[in-house]
């Protein structure tokens, strides 16, 4: 199991972040501050550290300056502003594996986690499979049987949330936060629409309405 370490003051994002590892099997502990981001970090008992570059009592870069000079390997995924990215690129000379720009969705920092936690694990699961529905997770292509469909990104985001959680009902707002990210108007009909590309490019019936709730993919 691994175990992250969230470094975010803003509840909004740290709940957002917390919310959706948990929902994939993460363990995870949130921090508000630098101090006691770096001080949880350095105990050894986390795997990854996703850490704010703007945190109060001491910023991102600092953390991780101090975590690295005391030889701490924890890998980091650095968060921050979209303008800010330049800083942030000079800031990953001080030892950040890798960055991500707010806002994100959260399949995308997903995507960044587990690569950081791959080298040593098993490998995962590469193609998902519901019917005749296949996705390659690696080429990020779609089949129905052997057909390949073409999906845009978004529509593979949503179709792959669809096949991790097979027959399973997913609300309108969880697919919105997986697929599209924390920051779009939870009232905006995306999810619907795009709900409606997928049936288009992968059959009507695969996916049902179910009402006043959101979705599920039906397993043949
Ligand atoms: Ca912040």
């Amino acid at each position: 199991m691994n175990r992250i370490l969230i470094a975010e003051d803003e509840a909004r994002i740290a709940s957002f972040v917390e919310k959706g590892l948990r929902a994939n099997g993460f363990v995870t502990a949130v921090v508000g501050d630098g101090m006691a981001a770096y001080d949880l970090a350095s105990t050894g008992g986390f795997d990854l550290l996703i850490l704010d570059i703007g945190l109060p009592l001491s910023d991102g870069f600092t953390v991780l300056r101090r975590l690295r000079g005391a030889m701490v390997t924890i890998p980091v995924i650095i968060l921050t502003a979209r303008d800010s990215v330049s800083d942030t690129v000079a800031g990953l000379e001080g030892g950040a594996d890798d960055y991500i720009a707010k806002p994100f969705a959260f399949e995308e920092l997903l995507a960044r986690v587990r690569l950081r936690l791959r080298a040593d694990r098993t490998p995962e699961v590469t193609v998902l499979r519901v019917s005749d529905l296949s996705l390659d997770l690696r080429t990020r292509r779609a089949y129905v049987g052997d057909r390949a469909v073409d999906l845009s990104t978004r529509e593979f985001a949503l179709a792959e949330i669809f096949c991790r959680h097979p027959d399973q009902v997913l609300t309108r707002e969880q697919l919105l936060s997986h697929v599209w990210g924390f920051d779009f108007d939870p009232g905006s009909n995306v999810v619907d629409v795009y709900v409606r590309y997928l049936r288009r490019k992968i059959g009507a019936d695969r996916i049902e309405t179910v009402r006043g709730t959101g979705y599920r993919m039906r397993v043949a």
